[in-house]
């Protein structure tokens, strides 16, 4: 069993895979969890990578996305809303149409809307 580091007053979160050492730099104390790989960005080898963390200081958890050395930390509402609009774009993909009924009220869709034409006729560049 590890035991832990003395700047660590309080149990991982149960999401945390990190072995934390006592000579962690205050900046590196951090729970982290599994980190989810994607791959397939387009003109990169490199995989997008999800994980959650919290740094031992802050009270929040936050959802991190990075590729290569390009670091995002999300609120989880806004790791949700990121999803939405990912399942959104994916299904303007599959049915066009269905999208625009299924997204009315929702507040990325609202913005979406006003960069939109009204007739439709600005989305037929990106229709399959
Ligand atoms: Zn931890």
């Amino acid at each position: 069993m590890n035991s832990l580091p003395s700047w660590l007053t309080e149990r991982c979160p149960p999401w945390c895979v990190v072995v934390h050492r006592d000579d962690d730099p205050p900046v590196d104390r951090v729970h982290y969890g599994e980190i989810a790989e994607v791959r397939g960005n387009a003109g990169s080898d490199e995989a997008l990578r999800v994980f959650l963390r919290r740094h031992t200081d802050e009270p929040s958890v936050s959802v991190g996305l990075s590729v290569g050395a390009e670091d995002h930390a999300l609120e989880p509402a806004a790791a949700a809303l990121l999803v939405d609009a990912v399942t959104r774009a994916l299904d303007q993909i599959r049915d066009p149409r269905a999208v625009r009924v299924a997204a009315a009220g929702n507040p990325v869709a609202a913005t979406e809307s006003r960069n939109c034409r009204s007739d439709g006729v600005g989305r037929q560049g990106i229709e399959p």
